[in-house]
Protein backbone atom coordinates (compact mmCIF):
# COMPACT_ATOMS: atom_id res chain seq x y z
CA UNK A 1 0.00 0.00 0.00
CA UNK A 2 1.62 2.68 -0.92
CA UNK A 3 0.44 6.58 -0.74
CA UNK A 4 -1.40 8.12 -3.16
CA UNK A 5 -3.74 4.67 -3.50
CA UNK A 6 -6.97 4.55 -2.84
CA UNK A 7 -8.76 3.23 0.68
CA UNK A 8 -8.61 -0.33 1.10
CA UNK A 9 -11.32 -2.75 2.83
CA UNK A 10 -8.74 -5.46 4.06
CA UNK A 11 -11.14 -8.01 5.95
CA UNK A 12 -14.98 -7.31 7.34
CA UNK A 13 -14.86 -4.01 8.69
CA UNK A 14 -11.47 -3.04 8.39
CA UNK A 15 -9.62 -0.50 6.36
CA UNK A 16 -6.67 1.18 5.50
CA UNK A 17 -5.19 3.27 3.76
CA UNK A 18 -1.73 4.41 3.41
CA UNK A 19 -1.15 8.77 4.98
CA UNK A 20 2.25 10.80 3.88
CA UNK A 21 4.33 10.91 7.01
CA UNK A 22 7.92 12.06 8.46
CA UNK A 23 8.81 8.39 8.85
CA UNK A 24 12.23 5.78 9.25
CA UNK A 25 13.95 4.97 5.83
CA UNK A 26 12.40 3.17 3.55
CA UNK A 27 9.06 4.38 4.44
CA UNK A 28 7.70 7.79 3.63
CA UNK A 29 3.80 6.55 4.76
CA UNK A 30 2.56 5.32 7.61
CA UNK A 31 -0.93 3.42 7.17
CA UNK A 32 -3.96 4.47 8.98
CA UNK A 33 -6.82 1.55 9.86
CA UNK A 34 -10.88 2.47 10.49
CA UNK A 35 -12.11 -0.05 12.15
CA UNK A 36 -16.03 0.11 11.74
CA UNK A 37 -19.15 -0.92 10.75
CA UNK A 38 -22.99 -0.11 10.10
CA UNK A 39 -21.68 4.02 10.14
CA UNK A 40 -19.80 3.94 12.91
CA UNK A 41 -15.55 3.83 13.21
CA UNK A 42 -12.64 4.17 14.99
CA UNK A 43 -9.80 5.80 13.12
CA UNK A 44 -6.39 3.82 14.58
CA UNK A 45 -3.48 5.86 14.05
CA UNK A 46 -3.77 9.07 11.95
CA UNK A 47 -0.37 9.26 10.29
CA UNK A 48 1.23 12.32 9.53
CA UNK A 49 0.20 15.87 9.15
CA UNK A 50 -0.54 18.10 5.79
CA UNK A 51 -2.89 18.45 3.25
CA UNK A 52 -2.12 15.06 1.82
CA UNK A 53 -2.34 13.41 5.06
CA UNK A 54 -5.65 15.14 5.98
CA UNK A 55 -6.96 14.29 2.53
CA UNK A 56 -6.03 10.29 2.85
CA UNK A 57 -7.52 10.41 6.26
CA UNK A 58 -10.88 12.02 5.03
CA UNK A 59 -10.80 9.50 2.34
CA UNK A 60 -10.26 6.50 4.62
CA UNK A 61 -13.48 7.85 6.55
CA UNK A 62 -15.52 7.99 3.25
CA UNK A 63 -14.55 4.58 2.27
CA UNK A 64 -15.70 3.03 5.26
CA UNK A 65 -19.11 5.09 5.62
CA UNK A 66 -18.09 6.08 8.45
CA UNK A 67 -21.25 9.23 9.61
CA UNK A 68 -19.87 9.05 13.38
CA UNK A 69 -16.39 8.60 14.72
CA UNK A 70 -16.38 6.79 17.94
CA UNK A 71 -12.76 7.85 18.50
CA UNK A 72 -8.92 8.12 17.80
CA UNK A 73 -6.86 4.87 19.05
CA UNK A 74 -2.75 5.10 18.75
CA UNK A 75 -0.79 2.09 18.60
CA UNK A 76 1.69 4.57 20.15
CA UNK A 77 3.03 8.05 20.54
CA UNK A 78 6.17 8.19 17.67
CA UNK A 79 5.19 11.34 15.85
CA UNK A 80 4.72 9.01 12.42
CA UNK A 81 2.01 7.85 14.02
CA UNK A 82 0.63 11.08 15.76
CA UNK A 83 1.42 14.09 14.04
CA UNK A 84 -2.24 13.76 12.34
CA UNK A 85 -4.08 13.89 15.68
CA UNK A 86 -4.60 17.31 16.21
CA UNK A 87 -6.33 17.56 12.55
CA UNK A 88 -8.05 14.80 12.70
CA UNK A 89 -9.71 16.04 15.76
CA UNK A 90 -10.68 19.53 13.77
CA UNK A 91 -12.06 17.51 11.15
CA UNK A 92 -13.95 14.97 12.45
CA UNK A 93 -13.99 15.90 16.75
CA UNK A 94 -14.69 16.17 18.91
CA UNK A 95 -13.53 12.55 20.08
CA UNK A 96 -11.70 11.40 22.73
CA UNK A 97 -7.94 10.02 21.87
CA UNK A 98 -7.15 6.72 23.84
CA UNK A 99 -3.09 5.71 24.29
CA UNK A 100 -1.70 3.27 26.52
CA UNK A 101 -0.91 4.68 29.81
CA UNK A 102 2.87 5.69 29.44
CA UNK A 103 2.10 7.64 26.01
CA UNK A 104 -0.40 10.06 27.77
CA UNK A 105 2.57 12.57 28.24
CA UNK A 106 3.72 12.10 25.30
CA UNK A 107 1.15 13.12 22.69
CA UNK A 108 1.35 16.07 20.81
CA UNK A 109 0.85 19.76 21.97
CA UNK A 110 -2.58 20.82 22.41
CA UNK A 111 -3.74 17.45 22.53
CA UNK A 112 -5.14 15.47 25.69
CA UNK A 113 -5.42 11.57 25.92
CA UNK A 114 -7.44 9.10 27.40
CA UNK A 115 -5.78 6.34 28.61
CA UNK A 116 -6.28 2.52 27.54
CA UNK A 117 -4.36 -0.55 28.95
CA UNK A 118 -4.43 -4.22 27.56
CA UNK A 119 -7.40 -6.61 27.12
CA UNK A 120 -9.86 -3.37 26.58
CA UNK A 121 -12.78 -4.92 24.49
CA UNK A 122 -13.76 -1.97 22.18
CA UNK A 123 -17.10 -1.58 20.40
CA UNK A 124 -17.40 -0.76 16.90
CA UNK A 125 -21.12 -1.15 15.64
CA UNK A 126 -21.94 -4.96 15.83
CA UNK A 127 -17.85 -5.51 15.81
CA UNK A 128 -15.41 -5.53 18.89
CA UNK A 129 -12.18 -5.02 18.67
CA UNK A 130 -9.12 -5.70 22.01
CA UNK A 131 -6.13 -4.28 22.99
CA UNK A 132 -2.98 -6.10 23.14
CA UNK A 133 0.19 -5.29 25.11
CA UNK A 134 2.74 -5.15 22.59
CA UNK A 135 6.22 -3.18 23.92
CA UNK A 136 9.56 -3.34 22.58
CA UNK A 137 9.55 -0.88 19.73
CA UNK A 138 8.30 1.26 22.27
CA UNK A 139 7.50 1.21 25.57
CA UNK A 140 3.46 2.19 24.69
CA UNK A 141 2.73 0.04 21.67
CA UNK A 142 -0.95 -1.53 21.59
CA UNK A 143 -1.88 -3.87 18.55
CA UNK A 144 -5.77 -3.99 18.11
CA UNK A 145 -6.93 -7.84 17.59
CA UNK A 146 -10.51 -8.09 15.34
CA UNK A 147 -10.93 -11.64 16.90
CA UNK A 148 -13.84 -12.26 14.29
CA UNK A 149 -11.60 -11.48 11.18
CA UNK A 150 -8.33 -12.84 12.96
CA UNK A 151 -6.79 -9.65 11.66
CA UNK A 152 -3.93 -7.54 13.73
CA UNK A 153 -3.63 -3.99 13.46
CA UNK A 154 -0.18 -4.21 14.30
CA UNK A 155 1.40 -0.78 14.66
CA UNK A 156 5.35 -0.93 14.25
CA UNK A 157 4.98 -4.53 15.79
CA UNK A 158 6.34 -5.38 13.06
CA UNK A 159 7.00 -4.22 8.79
CA UNK A 160 5.28 -5.70 6.40
CA UNK A 161 8.60 -6.00 4.82
CA UNK A 162 12.23 -5.80 6.77
CA UNK A 163 12.44 -5.09 10.21
CA UNK A 164 10.93 -3.19 12.73
CA UNK A 165 13.57 -0.42 14.98
CA UNK A 166 13.81 -1.45 18.40
CA UNK A 167 16.37 0.87 20.54
CA UNK A 168 17.37 2.79 23.54
CA UNK A 169 16.02 4.62 25.33
CA UNK A 170 12.24 3.45 24.70
CA UNK A 171 13.11 0.20 23.73
CA UNK A 172 13.15 -3.29 24.78
CA UNK A 173 14.43 -6.33 23.16
CA UNK A 174 13.28 -9.15 25.51
CA UNK A 175 9.72 -7.28 26.13
CA UNK A 176 9.68 -7.18 22.14
CA UNK A 177 10.21 -10.61 22.05
CA UNK A 178 7.57 -11.08 24.63
CA UNK A 179 4.92 -9.00 22.58
CA UNK A 180 5.65 -11.47 19.06
CA UNK A 181 4.80 -14.28 21.43
CA UNK A 182 1.71 -13.08 22.58
CA UNK A 183 0.58 -11.96 19.17
CA UNK A 184 1.62 -15.22 17.20
CA UNK A 185 -0.60 -17.03 20.05
CA UNK A 186 -3.45 -15.60 18.40
CA UNK A 187 -2.53 -16.96 15.21
CA UNK A 188 -3.96 -14.07 13.23
CA UNK A 189 -4.88 -14.28 9.56
CA UNK A 190 -4.55 -10.55 8.84
CA UNK A 191 -1.20 -8.73 9.70
CA UNK A 192 -1.24 -5.00 9.17
CA UNK A 193 1.39 -3.36 9.84
CA UNK A 194 1.99 0.63 9.86
CA UNK A 195 4.21 0.38 7.06
CA UNK A 196 4.84 -2.04 4.27
CA UNK A 197 2.45 -4.50 2.52
CA UNK A 198 -0.70 -6.10 5.01
CA UNK A 199 0.56 -9.48 5.37
CA UNK A 200 -1.82 -12.44 4.83
CA UNK A 201 0.52 -14.90 6.14
CA UNK A 202 0.23 -13.39 9.67
CA UNK A 203 2.16 -15.99 12.06
CA UNK A 204 5.25 -15.65 9.04
CA UNK A 205 5.51 -12.03 9.68
CA UNK A 206 5.44 -12.82 13.46
CA UNK A 207 7.74 -15.64 12.80
CA UNK A 208 10.31 -13.62 10.40
CA UNK A 209 10.51 -10.56 12.79
CA UNK A 210 11.33 -13.41 16.20
CA UNK A 211 14.13 -14.54 13.78
CA UNK A 212 15.85 -11.39 12.92
CA UNK A 213 15.95 -10.30 16.18
CA UNK A 214 17.94 -13.43 17.57
CA UNK A 215 19.77 -13.45 14.47
CA UNK A 216 20.94 -9.67 14.91
CA UNK A 217 21.79 -11.36 18.70
CA UNK A 218 23.98 -14.05 17.50
CA UNK A 219 25.72 -11.39 15.47
CA UNK A 220 26.10 -9.04 18.66
CA UNK A 221 27.28 -12.17 20.47
CA UNK A 222 29.84 -13.44 17.46
CA UNK A 223 31.25 -9.61 17.86
CA UNK A 224 32.29 -10.37 21.49
CA UNK A 225 34.06 -14.08 20.45
CA UNK A 226 37.57 -12.35 20.76
CA UNK A 227 37.56 -10.18 23.44
CA UNK A 228 35.82 -6.94 24.71
CA UNK A 229 34.25 -4.75 21.84
CA UNK A 230 32.85 -1.11 22.17
CA UNK A 231 29.48 -0.26 21.09
CA UNK A 232 31.26 1.35 17.86
CA UNK A 233 32.77 -1.53 16.81
CA UNK A 234 29.86 -4.29 17.69
CA UNK A 235 27.83 -1.26 15.16
CA UNK A 236 30.29 -1.74 12.69
CA UNK A 237 30.25 -5.61 12.70
CA UNK A 238 26.34 -5.73 12.89
CA UNK A 239 26.04 -3.08 10.04
CA UNK A 240 29.32 -3.05 8.32
CA UNK A 241 29.84 0.19 5.90
CA UNK A 242 26.90 2.20 7.18
CA UNK A 243 26.19 5.80 6.39
CA UNK A 244 27.14 8.28 9.49
CA UNK A 245 24.28 9.76 9.73
CA UNK A 246 22.31 6.31 10.93
CA UNK A 247 25.10 5.44 13.27
CA UNK A 248 23.00 6.63 16.29
CA UNK A 249 19.77 4.63 15.48
CA UNK A 250 22.24 1.86 15.22
CA UNK A 251 23.74 1.97 18.09
CA UNK A 252 20.89 2.44 20.28
CA UNK A 253 19.31 -0.98 18.71
CA UNK A 254 22.88 -2.53 19.49
CA UNK A 255 22.63 -1.34 22.55
CA UNK A 256 19.22 -2.27 23.03
CA UNK A 257 20.27 -6.34 22.65
CA UNK A 258 23.01 -5.27 24.46
CA UNK A 259 20.56 -4.46 27.14
CA UNK A 260 19.07 -7.96 26.85
CA UNK A 261 22.30 -9.91 27.12
CA UNK A 262 23.47 -8.13 30.22
CA UNK A 263 20.24 -8.40 32.43
CA UNK A 264 20.41 -12.01 31.26
CA UNK A 265 24.09 -12.16 32.65
CA UNK A 266 25.46 -13.14 29.12
CA UNK A 267 27.56 -10.05 28.68
CA UNK A 268 29.16 -7.63 31.30
CA UNK A 269 29.80 -3.89 30.80
CA UNK A 270 33.19 -2.80 31.47
CA UNK A 271 33.74 1.02 30.58
CA UNK A 272 31.86 3.88 32.22
CA UNK A 273 29.43 4.83 29.40
CA UNK A 274 27.12 3.36 26.94
CA UNK A 275 30.43 2.96 24.66
CA UNK A 276 31.34 0.14 26.82
CA UNK A 277 33.63 -1.59 26.12
CA UNK A 278 31.34 -5.12 27.01
CA UNK A 279 32.32 -8.57 27.02
CA UNK A 280 31.00 -11.98 27.41
CA UNK A 281 30.45 -12.85 30.73
CA UNK A 282 32.13 -16.16 32.30
CA UNK A 283 30.14 -18.83 31.59
CA UNK A 284 27.63 -16.44 29.30
ZN1 LIG B 1 7.15 3.77 15.91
Amino acid sequence: MNPGEDARRCAEGLWAISVPSDTLAPWTSTHAYLVGDAGVGWLIDPGGAGAEADAAVDALLRAAGVRHLKGILLTHTHPDHVAGVAGALRRHGPVDVWVHPAGLGRLPPGVSGKPLGPDRRLVAGPRFLTTVATPGHASDHLAYWLPETRALVAGDLVAGRGSTWVGTPDGDVADYLASLARAAALDPRLVAPAHGPLRTDGRQVLDEAREHRLERERAIWDGLADGPATLAHLREQVYPGLDPAAHDLAERSVLAHLRKLMRETRVMHLGTDAEGPFARAPGG
